[in-house]
């Protein structure tokens, strides 16, 4: 059924349209009668489904005209960026309404946000932290509250918040609507939808613990000392727009960024010990093509929506399977193409046999034609093996550390069937 049939009003209709969206995606089609139906949801999706519209565009057509009292919907987010996305979703669908909404989260100062909640915005999307202060200081109140969306749940269960989750939710309204989203819902979040939701509608897309659909990907294996080589090789024979390259430390982030940027990529760093200023101006100029890669760590990309990123590469393998598939969800995002490579050394081989189970998908095994494998090794670079000591040899600008440079320019569609080099599977 497309939107103009889905019961939505013309003018959040026109912003769909604005935004360039043709059909409403399998989640968008099954959570918008729902929700303009008042009930309550709980929908498991996987990121990249088009969930932000499935909640925001029926949320504003319930909403109608901006009015007092305020806050009428309140949106809670596990990290910044995501509220930001989310904000400027309501933004964007709302352009064609009054609707006000107000970014709540850490990081930046409180004056600014203390006003727009003052001033009564309809919509607020935060983050727990920095709701948490606002409530104490009774600058905002929960008790007009109509609609509370609880967003990736699962990811506020990881990052520990999940107490102030339930005090937010025991200071809203007995009657209001819930919308509950987690990728994932194993019994423990189903003990927290239990907790807040009533008779809600269950909606699962896709297979809950699969990569989207649209990505393909493939472990590269290498050894630690020629990482960083064959993560320069990659980019120099890969076909990318934009490149995702994730790392487990912050540390080893900004080694890496470093690193590249000494042979001549735009570089952005986006990690958690960074300002609010910087991880905005990162995500920005990653967004808007000023830089060709970016180089994050999971809590700080989780779930943050950049439009054509053609490749996610693993620098490191993830802390747990769930993070693989977070990851790999950066591309392909809403049926687009994207690509997804894991450089693995032969220690990280149980990792990669966990997140085969996880996904329950077997990842095929690609070795990168022209590269150098045989390369003496140099001082590895970033991630959890960081190197502390010693000469680190020819990485310079464009050595590549042995990555062999090859004039071919093709994308590096390996052949299935490269192996470990020692002590692995098989
Ligand atoms: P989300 O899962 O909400 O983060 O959305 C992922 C991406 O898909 C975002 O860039 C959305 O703008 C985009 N998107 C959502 N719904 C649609 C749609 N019906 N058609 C095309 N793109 C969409």
């Amino acid at each position: 059924m497309p939107f103009n049939k889905l019961g939505l009003y013309s003018s959040i209709v026109r912003a769909i349209t604005a935004k360039g969206y043709g059909e409403p995606t399998p989640i968008q089609q099954q959570a918008i009668p729902v929700v303009l139906s008042g009930r309550d949801l709980i929908a498991s999706a996987q990121t990249g489904t088009g969930k932000t519209a499935a909640f925001a565009l029926p949320i504003l057509n319930r909403l109608g005209p901006h009015k007092l009292p305020a806050p009428r919907v309140l949106v809670l987010e596990p990290t910044r960026e995501l509220a930001a996305q989310v904000d400027e979703a309501f933004r964007e669908f709302g352009q064609f309404t009054d609707v006000r909404t107000a970014l709540i989260h850490g990081g930046v100062g409180y004056g600014a946000q203390r006003n727009a909640l003052h001033k009564g915005s309809d919509i607020v999307v935060a983050t727990v932290g920095r709701l948490m202060d606002f409530l104490q200081e009774r600058a905002l109140r929960l008790d007009n509250l109509q609609v509370l969306v609880l967003d990736e749940v699962d990811r506020m269960l990881d990052m520990g918040f999940i107490n102030d989750v339930k005090t937010i939710v025991s200071l809203c309204p007995k009657k209001r609507q819930t919308l509950f989203f987690s990728a994932t819902v194993p019994p423990e979040i189903d003990a927290i939808a239990r907790f807040a939701l009533t008779d809600p509608v269950r909606i699962a897309i896709g297979r809950a613990r699969s990569v989207n659909e649209s990505v393909t990907h493939a472990i590269y294996p290498v050894s630690q000392g020629l990482k960083f080589a064959l993560l320069l090789a990659l980019l120099e024979k890969t076909n990318f727009n934009s490149v995702l390259v994730f790392t487990r430390t912050k540390h080893g982030a900004d080694k890496i960024a470093l690193r590249l940027k000494e042979a001549g990529h735009s570089v952005a760093v986006l990690h958690g010990n960074r300002s609010q200023g910087q991880r905005t101006a990162a995500l920005k100029g990653f967004k808007d093509g000023k830089y060709e890669v970016m180089v994050a760590t999971d809590i700080a990309a989780r779930g943050i929506d950049v439009a054509g990123v053609s490749h996610v590469i693993n620098y490191d393998i993830p802390m747990t399977p769930d993070d693989y598939v977070h990851r790999i969800g950066r591309t392909g995002r809403a049926a687009a193409v994207g690509d997804a490579f894991t450089l693995a050394t032969p220690q990280e081989a149980n990792d990669v046999r966990q997140i085969e189970r996880f996904i329950k998908a077997t990842i095929p095994q690609l070795k990168l034609e022209g590269f150098d494998y045989k390369a003496v090794p140099v001082a590895p670079v970033g991630g959890d093996s960081d190197y502390r000591g010693g000469r680190r040899q020819g990485q310079g600008r464009g050595s590549g550390g042995g990555a062999g440079r090859s004039s071919a320019a093709h994308h590096p569609k390996g052949k299935p069937g490269g192996h470990w080099h020692s002590g692995g599977r098989r």
